[in-house]
């Protein structure tokens, strides 16, 4: 068995050497993903350094979250958001890179200014490859609903996320990489978003992480590469 501190620390040794290897100077944020992991592993993981986990599902989010509440742990939320769980999502996460569609959006601003809490920051989800995953908005829409997001006061528009189909073909990465990241320059360079701070790219898994950081990721998502192959998922 690989301890967790061995991939933790070979996972940041690649990240930096994809980074040199495209002339990167910013730095790469490594979210560590750990759903269906348990919280001692978590912990493991924490105590090897890592402080930024990504989960997808809120009930065993929120399990885990009261076991590991001694450690400073930035929470990000990457799974599908049904409406009636935005608020608990709103409540127990620092970030929440999956939102998809102004509904969300506006529950999560609303529940987030309930609980008197700073305001989240969130990244929209973009459908890359349209056939692979329902979730994410179109491209085409992206434009209205990130205007319509940055009206809301108590969320922070951060920048694009998206999980585009997995291959092995490198330079399929490459291009379904390239049209996120050209999704977000477009963003950035509208006049009206123009005071925003758009300065996230959240691209880039276990299999594909490496031409991710080459097209511009600042967030890769590493699970199965730093916990070893997941059990079947668990349910919400
Ligand atoms: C599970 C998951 C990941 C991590 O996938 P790995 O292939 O195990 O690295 C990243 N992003 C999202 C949205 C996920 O659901």
């Amino acid at each position: 068995m690989t301890l967790i501190s061995d991939s933790l620390q070979a996972m940041q040794a690649n990240i930096l050497q994809a980074s040199n290897h495209a002339n990167r100077t910013g730095l790469v944020k490594l979210l560590a993903v750990s759903k269906s992991q348990s919280a001692d592993q978590l912990r493991a993981a924490y105590l090897a350094g890592q402080t930024a986990f990504g989960e997808n599902y809120v009930q065993e989010a929120i399990v885990k979250q009261s076991e590991l509440a001694d450690c400073k742990i930035e929470w990000h939320f990457i799974g599908p958001i049904q409406s009636n769980k935005a608020q608990l999502i709103a409540q127990h996460f620092d970030w929440v890179q999956s939102v998809d569609r102004l509904k969300i959006a506006q529950r999560l601003s609303k529940a987030r200014g309930e609980a008197a809490l700073p305001p989240l920051n969130i990244c929209i989800q973009i459908n890359s490859s349209n056939e692979f995953t329902k979730s994410g908005t179109q491209a085409e829409e992206l434009h209205a609903l990130a205007k319509e997001v940055i009206a809301l006061p108590h969320i922070k528009l951060r920048g694009l996320m998206a999980i585009p189909a997995p291959t092995n073909n490198i330079e399929k990465q490459h291009d379904q990489f390239r049209i996120v990241k050209a999704s977000l320059t477009q963003l950035q360079q509208s006049d009206d978003l123009a005071t925003l701070e758009l300065d996230t790219l959240s691209i880039g898994m276990s299999g594909d992480y490496v031409a991710a950081i080459e097209e511009g990721a600042t967030i890769v998502r590493i699970g199965s590469a730093l916990f070893g192959a997941r059990q079947k998922p668990s349910k919400a």
